[in-house]
């Protein structure tokens, strides 16, 4: 890439778009839709998977080097940079001999910090852009570490992809979003561009658009959406393909809402930030009553030598304020989380209390 990828990504339209199939298969299909793609002309960076970290081995695992020639040739056609996924220093050596633009990091490695260091290691002395994906598990932390370990081997060009993170059996996503995991990355890594990926979060592709706008409505500045000739014939990740015109129709239906600039806020957004500082104000103040209140209960319980938990108090309270939160339009989810925390907060200071 002639610019740096990363100040190229946050000076263009939102949202710079990364596109291209889950895996490269045959000559044909990767001709085909990068033709498609740059036809349709909304993508700035071909991805194509070469090696592909499947869960299970009978799954197809990538077509390996030979399809570089079909990826490189395709691209060049059309005059677009080309990603690749490299999880080891042998990957990176042939992307790097097979002329990738830019080269990402799956979530699969991410939580690896070998085979992250391994590949900063023999990135060392090049300048080529790198994009990391989250860690398939929540780790705030492990996927800084991997941004960390590339800026230490001297390697700048950073963008961070959020693929969302891996449950056991979701009802509705295929790895759940947990969007405050890339808000907190990017209070922690502000000048790093963040992109969403839509197709690995949801895994079908009735959510795609949902998940996009929810990205750009969160300031996301690009997305990476996997595209196919013949999304149900893909040999990898085929229910969450879409073709390159499907591509086309998501990007227009995108309501796009201006980045807020330093010098921007009208009266009105002004006016509900006080108010909303004003409720958080309120809101602690309560918690830290409560919390007092939780340490006479705590007095109380020692002096009379009863435990802490009270199972069945616990499950009438969680009934009543779970009733209590349906009547006053709170999702029941939200709600749980909150007094999740609460009473292991509480739970903490009863036992500081007891154990005095
Ligand atoms: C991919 O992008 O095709 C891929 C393997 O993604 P992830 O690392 O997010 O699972
Ligand atoms: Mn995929």
């Amino acid at each position: 890439m002639g610019d740096k990828l990363a100040k190229q990504i946050l000076e263009s339209t939102r949202p710079f778009v990364i596109a291209g199939p889950c895996s490269v298969e045959t000559e044909e299909q990767t001709h085909t839709i990068i033709q498609q793609l740059a036809t349709e002309g909304k993508v700035q960076l071909i991805r194509a998977g070469i090696w592909k970290p499947r869960t299970r081995p009978d799954s197809f695992e990538g077509i390996g080097e030979r399809g570089f020639s079909w990826l490189k040739e395709a691209c060049q056609q059309v005059n677009l940079p080309f990603t690749v996924e490299v999880a080891n220093t042998k990957h990176v050596e042939i992307a790097l001999k097979e002329g990738a633009d830019v080269l990402w990091i799956g979530a699969r490695t991410t939580v690896n910090p070998f085979a992250v260091q391994e590949i900063a290691d023999s990135l060392k002395g090049t300048q080529i852009p790198v994009m990391i994906k989250n860690p398939v598990n929540p780790d705030l932390n492990l996927w800084i570490g991997a941004f960390e370990r590339m800026q230490q081997a001297g390697i700048n060009d950073l963008v961070a992809i959020h693929r969302g993170f891996s449950v056991y059996k979701h009802e509705v996503y295929r790895n759940v979003p947990n969007w405050e995991i890339p808000i907190a990355l990017k209070q922690e890594l502000p000048t790093i561009p963040l992109i969403c990926d839509p197709s690995h979060i949801a895994g079908r592709t009735d959510l795609l658009l949902e998940v996009s706008q929810k990205a750009m409505d969160l300031n996301y500045a690009g997305l990476m959406i996997e595209t196919h000739p013949n999304p149900e014939k893909a040999w990898s990740d085929a229910k969450q393909q879409i073709t390159a015109k499907g591509l086309t129709e998501l990007l227009n239906a995108l309501i796009l809402r201006t980045r807020q600039s330093d010098n921007f806020t009208t009266e009105e957004l002004e006016l509900f930030r006080k108010k909303v500082a004003e409720l958080d104000s309120t809101m602690f103040e309560l918690l830290s009553e409560r919390m007092k209140i939780s340490e006479l209960i705590g007095k109380f319980k020692k002096d009379n030598n009863i435990t802490i938990l009270q199972e069945e108090h616990w499950k009438n309270l969680l009934d009543s304020r779970l009733k209590l939160a349906h009547e006053l339009q709170l999702s029941s989810e939200f709600v749980r989380s909150i007094l999740d925390a609460i009473h292991l907060e509480s739970i903490t200071r009863q036992i500081n209390v007891m154990n005095k």
